[in-house]
């Protein structure tokens, strides 16, 4: 299906539409068109006003504050908390590739469909010690 709509231009486009509207409203997304959401606790990373792929920047607050807009909590508190939640906290082992800018505006699930971004997050073997909160979590 994916190659399908890949080779007629105006049903991609309507397709790309329908993922863009969904997805928009629910994550904020921007179609990037390499979704991270899966491993992200379902909070979209480039929401971020940094666009950071691989966890928050050095100047999230202790209380989980954006550092470029204070008055919303760092994107990446939200889906380490959303993982956790849902027994997903291994997902943050994984290092996410850099994104590729050519795919802005592309479909994602067309991407993955077609493996594209089956490489775009390897293990980085990384231990992932302590909750969002600072406590000692057991595994
Ligand atoms: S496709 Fe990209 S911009 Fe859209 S939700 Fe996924 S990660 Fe976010």
């Amino acid at each position: 299906m994916a190659a399908f709509l890949e080779a007629r231009p105006a049903m991609y486009a309507a397709f790309s539409a329908v993922e863009k509207a969904s997805k928009e409203r629910l994550y904020g997304c921007q179609m990037c068109g390499q979704c991270e959401l899966p491993t992200a606790g379902y909070a979209c990373p480039m929401t971020c006003p940094k666009q950071l792929r691989n966890g928050p920047c050095g100047g999230v607050s202790s209380d989980g504050r954006c550092e470029v807009h204070p008055d919303v909590r760092c994107v990446w508190v939200l889906a380490y908390e959303r993982a956790e939640a849902a027994g997903r906290r291994g997902d943050f082992a994984l290092l996410q590739q850099p994104v590729d800018h050519r795919e802005q505006g592309r479909s994602s699930w067309i991407n993955y469909w077609q493996g594209r971004d089956a490489t775009m997050a390897v293990d980085a073997g990384v231990q992932i010690p302590l909750s969002a909160t600072g406590g000692a979590v057991s595994s």
